[in-house]
């Protein structure tokens, strides 16, 4: 296994619309493996491939953390099936160091993919762990945290990155 480096915004990766994931090639396999130790060693609860400079629909997930590392979970091809209720979670991002923000998500999502083995998996999450199926899936639909931040926010980050960039 090995960590992979992360790109941060704006890499046009990040803003663009992942391609399905047709089969589970031996480099899917490793990818697999790769983003499970890269979100672990960054001290993430989720990771998608855009943010590894993969643009296809694969996610990583652990909603008990780096720590416990108890339930790490692979989606590929992730769909939503039913979402209810409305939440307001404070979200931050690896792809977007020292930002963070408030965003509406859902209270509860029934996500449908395929597991690491190909095998269809349905699940339905609340709580924390619904908070991060919708985060990532919004990576594989091209949107990182800042589109949902208000314009003025945006603004402020974008400069400040555009500063980092600079130095
Ligand atoms: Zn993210």
């Amino acid at each position: 296994m090995a960590k992979l480096p992360i790109y941060t915004y704006p890499e046009p990766v990040l803003a663009q619309i992942a391609q399905p994931v047709a089969e589970i090639t031996p480099e899917i396999a490793k990818l697999i493996e790769d983003m499970v130790e890269t979100m672990y060693e960054s001290d993430g609860v989720g990771l998608a491939a855009p943010q590894v400079g993969k643009s296809i629909r694969l996610i990583t997930l652990d909603e008990t953390g780096p720590k416990e590392r108890a339930k790490p979970m692979v989606l590929l091809n992730p769909e939503f099936v039913e979402q209810t209720g409305v939440k307001e979670s404070e979200e931050s991002c690896l792809s977007l160091p020292t930002f963070s923000c408030k965003v509406k998500r859902f209270d509860t999502v029934t996500v449908r993919g395929l597991n690491e083995k190909g095998e269809a998996v349905e699940l339905k999450a609340e709580g924390l762990l619904a908070v991060i199926l919708q985060h990532e899936i919004d990576h594989l639909d091209g949107k990182t945290l800042v589109d949902h931040a208000s314009r003025l926010k945006r603004t402020l980050y974008d400069s400040k990155v555009k500063k980092w960039r600079k130095d």
